[in-house]
């Protein structure tokens, strides 16, 4: 597909990020957007995700950006007219050992100070909320009614809809190949369907984020980590609904998906750069013998589908949302982990709101790129991240 020769604002990327920055850029009155996806929109880590929408985080910029997802999760139909599937089961953190509770009970405070209904629960009370649960070495549980799950590609297919409404166009089948500055002034970026200039480029590449800023010579510390997803046939015997439950201990989560489960095992393999994202079915004993440890009953589960993705990840598990140092006008919006689909919402609007007002109305500086002192080092650490639990 050819595309434009100038732009005003182009974004590398239509995933669940690109997608929210470029509608919400619009619904300001940014005119002459252009979006530039080498598949199709929503084709990257966004359809790969389980779809988890959770309040309970550590710090107070991610329980924000929560609770704007949660508010925009619950309008959705209203604003963008299309239903993604939204349902507020609950997420439930199984916990094991004292330390993690001591832990995940800071949380919970921090998290009831933004008025967050999170509560660490007795073993007994979560055996309550998820009937089936094995609770013989649990020390308790971290509950919140509010967290729930949407459908990703829906949402990120809604807001590129609405964009496109605006006037926002978008370029799929194109792959991104290069990037050069011009003088400062301008981004070329050239594309398998021709060069198209800006002074303002977005980088929302998700996991490739690295790889597109790496076109214009800076190094980001966001590297790609697999991670597996399998769904069972329907499972009567299977408490249904079962809220989202993570074992801390193992990584493992699962949840009710209809009248099946769905379930993973945590990250796979080392860091590291994926042409493509095969399925590693090995992995599926592994999530049985973790499923089965937590609840029992899944002994008797047939797994009928699996999918694997790439969860973007940086050396803190905190995304970066900021200016692209050394190169003028190019930002990211990248390194969103496993919760880039539920920070989707508040990313497009404080983006918007920092290109447009010259500043977002909420400080991002937790996630600017400044906090690795030295990013040569922090792309070295980045080898290290430990495995998330969403
Ligand atoms: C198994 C799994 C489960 C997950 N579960 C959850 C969850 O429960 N909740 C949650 O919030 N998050 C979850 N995530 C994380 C979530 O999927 C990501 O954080 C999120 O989708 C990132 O969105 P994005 O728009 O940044 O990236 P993407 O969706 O990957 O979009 C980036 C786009 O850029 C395009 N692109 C890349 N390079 C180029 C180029 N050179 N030229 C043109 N286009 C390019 C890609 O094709 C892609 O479509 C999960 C991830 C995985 C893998």
């Amino acid at each position: 597909m050819s595309v434009a020769r100038a732009a005003e604002v182009v974004i590398v990327g239509a995933g669940a990020v690109g997608c929210s920055i470029a509608y919400h850029l619009a619904k300001r009155g940014q005119r002459d957007v252009v979006v530039i996806e080498r598949a199709a929109i929503g084709a990257g880590s966004t359809s790969k995700a389980a779809g988890g929408i959770r309040a309970q985080f550590a710090t107070e910029l991610e329980i924000r950006f929560s609770l704007e997802g949660i508010e925009a999760f619950q309008r959705f139909h209203e604003e963008l007219g299309v239903d993604i599937g939204y349902v507020q089961d609950g997420y439930m953190f199984v916990l094991t050992d004292e330390r993690t509770l001591v832990k995940f009970r800071k949380n919970v405070e921090l998290q009831n100070r933004w008025g967050v209904p999170s509560r660490i629960i007795s073993s007994e009370e979560a055996r309550e909320l998820a009937p089936q649960l094995e609770i013989d070495d649990m020390v308790g549980a971290s509950w919140c009614p509010m967290d729930g799950h949407a459908t990703p590609n829906d949402v990120c297919m809604a807001y590129a809809a609405q964009a496109r409404k605006l006037g926002v166009r978008f370029v799929e089948e194109t792959v991104v190949t290069g990037m050069r500055s011009v003088g400062g002034r301008a981004t070329v970026v050239d594309t398998i369907g021709g060069a198209i200039t800006s002074p303002c480029v977005i980088n929302a590449a998700g996991p490739n984020a690295g790889p597109v800023a790496r076109m214009l010579g800076v190094e980001i510390p966001v590297y790609p980590k697999r991670r597996h997803i399998f769904v069972t046939d329907r499972f009567d015997e299977f408490h249904h609904p079962t809220p989202l439950v993570i074992d801390t201990g193992s990584g493992f989560y699962c949840r009710s998906e209809g009248q099946g489960v769905l379930m993973s095992p945590g990250d796979a393999g080392d860091v590291t750069d994926y042409a493509d994202v095969p399925v590693d079915w090995t992995l599926l004993e592994e999530a049985v013998d973790k499923g089965i440890r937590r609840f029992p009953v899944l002994e008797h589960a047939r797994v009928r589908s699996a999918w694997a993705g790439l969860r973007p990840l940086t050396p803190d598990q905190h995304a970066i949302i900021d200016w692209l140092p050394g190169v003028e006008g190019v930002f990211c919006a990248v390194g969103f982990g496993g919760h880039g689909f539920q920070h989707a919402p508040a990313t497009g609007r404080y983006v918007a709101e920092w290109l447009l007002d010259g500043h977002p109305s909420l400080d991002l500086s937790p996630l600017s790129f400044a906090r690795f002192q030295d990013v040569s080092t922090a792309v070295a650490d980045a080898g290290s991240v430990l495995s998330g639990v969403d």
